[in-house]
């Protein structure tokens, strides 16, 4: 489950598809470069520990390359390869006028304590700076990344290039250039195709459970605002573990709960079911691997990739799938849920609004502009369900899954830029 093979083959599908120029598809089976750094941080005891780090340039036809960093201790070289080159999908399959590109650390940071976190992100940038600024390749938040340590790496890159570029790097504190909006973008773009998807399906959101795996970033955001219209949530997860309640999670209270430094427990809706202290009550305990398998409306896959597979395709029982995270679903897995009649809304699709308010973030900081959050929120739902639309007719047309008919609207953009 090699995730560069799985978004290569993803590739192939949609190419037969659209008959995509042989060259073309050659070219696009490559990054354009993978710069491999090495970071040595001095540590808080005073030893020095060298990280491995990766930026991943796949392809800038449309625009400057875009895309993460993550801080995990699975990275690698492959896996920062595809979600680089989802970047360059994603991009345009919401046609956004930027390239693809992502990074990735091999760390686990949450052993860091903050003096060491800030050296690591200060070290990447010392190790990348020359390849990146806001007209080369403009990095952002990921697994495990946050406002702050983008905000040390703008620090870092203006010292050593010695003038302001603010557009160098995106998902910035909002007082160190930051966009409005784009703390829950991603969640926020997640809401507006689950929306549509509910529209399309004829289900009303009340009528809608919904079973979120993972509580970062992207999960937690995703399960509040759908909670505030009115969906179900009946089951969260992080990585220690889940909850499951048929009558509904309330997930502001689970948000406390993680904020406050506990596992995720089980609040349920109504202050007359809280329940602390490790007690489930009516709720129940569930792994990651059984939220995926819950007969729900709608999953969110909201953590990391290759969770739904060969393996548990046939047991899932939702109705539709919105990938919040990156690479979730594998091309078999893909296969299977398509035959079953499983609704997928693909990465490139449903997560792609973190980057669309990244790019206008980007776009703010170039015309030194700072917009409402209400103007983000109304261009951001603009784009997402105009991609929705299109996408869903594109896999009408073709006869084919969501995922590939992104992929086919994306590669006509860029093959359509593309030199060779
Ligand atoms: N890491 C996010 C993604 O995978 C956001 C990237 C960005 O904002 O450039 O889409």
């Amino acid at each position: 489950m090699n995730p560069f093979e799985n978004a290569l083959k993803q590739l192939d599908t949609a190419a037969a598809v659209m008959n995509l120029d042989r060259d073309k598809h050659e070219i696009l089976k490559h990054p354009d470069r993978v710069l491999h750094v090495s970071i040595p941080v001095k540590m808080d005891n005073g030893s020095v520990q060298v990280f491995k780090g990766f930026r991943s340039q796949y392809n800038n036809a449309l625009g400057v390359y875009k895309g993460g960093i993550r801080y995990h201790w699975d990275v690698s070289e492959d896996e920062v390869k595809a979600l680089s080159f989802w970047m360059a999908i994603k991009c345009a399959a919401v046609n956004i006028p930027l390239g693809g590109g992502k990074g990735g650390v091999i760390v686990n940071p949450k052993e860091l304590s903050e003096g060491e976190l800030e050296r690591l992100s200060r070290g990447y940038v010392q190790k990348v700076w020359r390849n990146i600024g806001s007209d080369k390749d403009v990095p952002a938040p990921d697994v495990y990344t946050t406002p702050q340590i983008m905000g040390w790496m703008r620090s870092e890159y203006e010292k050593l290039v010695g003038y302001e570029d603010p557009g160098v790097i995106t998902g910035k504190p909002i007082d160190q250039g930051g966009s409005e909006g784009r703390s829950f973008s991603t969640a926020q773009g997640g809401v507006y195709v689950t929306r549509q998807l509910s529209e399309k399906l004829g289900k009303k959101p009340e009528d809608t459970t919904v079973a979120i795996q993972g509580f970062g970033n992207a999960g937690s955001y995703m399960a509040l605002i759908l909670y505030k219209l009115g969906y179900k949530i009946v089951a969260v997860s992080d990585s220690q573990g889940g909850v499951f309640r048929q009558a509904g999670i309330d997930p502001e209270k689970a948000v406390a709960l993680k904020q406050s430094g506990g596992l995720l427990g089980c609040y349920c809706v109504g202050s007359v079911c809280d329940l602390e202290n490790g007690e489930l009550g009516d709720c129940q305990a569930i792994s990651n691997e059984d939220l995926l398998e819950l007969d729900v409306d709608t999953l969110v896959p909201a953590a990391l990739e290759n969770v739904i597979t060969k393996e548990n395709a046939n047991n899932i029982r939702a109705k539709a799938i919105v990938e919040l995270a990156n690479g979730p679903t594998t091309p078999e897995a893909d296969k299977i849920l398509h035959e079953k009649g499983v609704v997928v809304v693909p990465d490139v699709l449903a997560n792609a609004g973190g980057v669309t308010v990244s790019y206008f973030e980007w776009d703010q900081n170039v015309k030194g502009e700072h917009w409402s959050e209400k103007e983000v929120l109304e261009r951001l739902e603009k784009i997402m369900v105009g991609a929705f639309d299109e996408i869903w007719q594109a896999k009408e047309k073709y006869g084919v899954d969501m995922r590939t008919a992104a992929f086919v609207k994306a590669l006509e953009r860029i093959a359509g830029k593309m030199k060779v």
